[in-house]
């Protein structure tokens, strides 16, 4: 038989399993961005997954859900992108499904994904109910709302595809970032295809 859940539980679990997974995404991502390994993207995908449930999965009872602490998030449904990544994250990383042989694997947008779940947590947090912002919420909020501003001075620079040197343009083109150095997904496709850059990008990343 479960327990109950309470709404002291509700609160443990944002100052808790929920500040500890958005903390872990952002420390996965910030490893992988240093050093491209699959081990931590793996750790990126598997918590950002874990997000995804948050923000926008079924509302089963014992999965916390967004909208069980601000009701207009009940609603809240996902892009098709979105949901497309996160169908891949379950064939190809959380279950040993036979998609990773039957369907195509593509390189994940890292950074537009990072930038999406970011943006959810910030404005989760904006509207949360004052009787669940613990302080350590709303340290995170301070963090990430900082980092977004220094994002915003690092955009003012031109972004150039490394592969076509096409400026890349943030809101509409699916990109990755690795080091410093970006990628529109297409080209980085391309290169992967002819099985070269696979090996360029961890050894310029070392
Ligand atoms: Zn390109």
């Amino acid at each position: 038989m479960k327990k109950q859940v309470t709404e002291e539980t509700k609160k443990i679990l944002l100052d808790g399993g929920f500040e500890y997974e958005v903390k872990l995404m952002r420390e996965a991502i910030a490893m992988y961005m240093e050093r491209n390994l699959d081990l931590y993207l793996s750790a990126f995908l598997l918590h950002l997954r874990n997000l995804y449930e948050f923000f926008y999965g079924s509302k089963k009872d014992y999965y916390a859900h967004a909208g069980h602490y601000i009701k207009s998030w009940e609603s809240r449904t996902a892009t098709k992108e979105i949901k497309r990544w996160n169908t891949q994250i379950n064939n190809f990383l959380s279950h040993l499904s036979y998609a990773r042989v039957l369907e195509v694997y593509d390189y994940y947008p890292v950074t537009m994904l990072y930038i999406h779940y970011r943006g959810l947590v910030i404005d989760f947090l904006g509207e949360l109910p004052e009787e669940y912002m613990t302080q350590k919420l709303k340290d995170l909020l301070e963090s990430l709302k900082y980092e977004v501003e220094i994002n915003k001075n690092m955009e003012k620079k031109e972004m150039r595809c490394v592969e076509c040197k096409r400026i890349i343009d943030t809101k509409k083109d699916k990109w990755v970032g690795l080091t410093g150095d970006y990628w529109h997904t297409e080209c980085i496709r391309e290169e992967v295809r002819k099985e070269g850059l696979k090996q360029e990008v961890s050894d310029n990343s070392k």
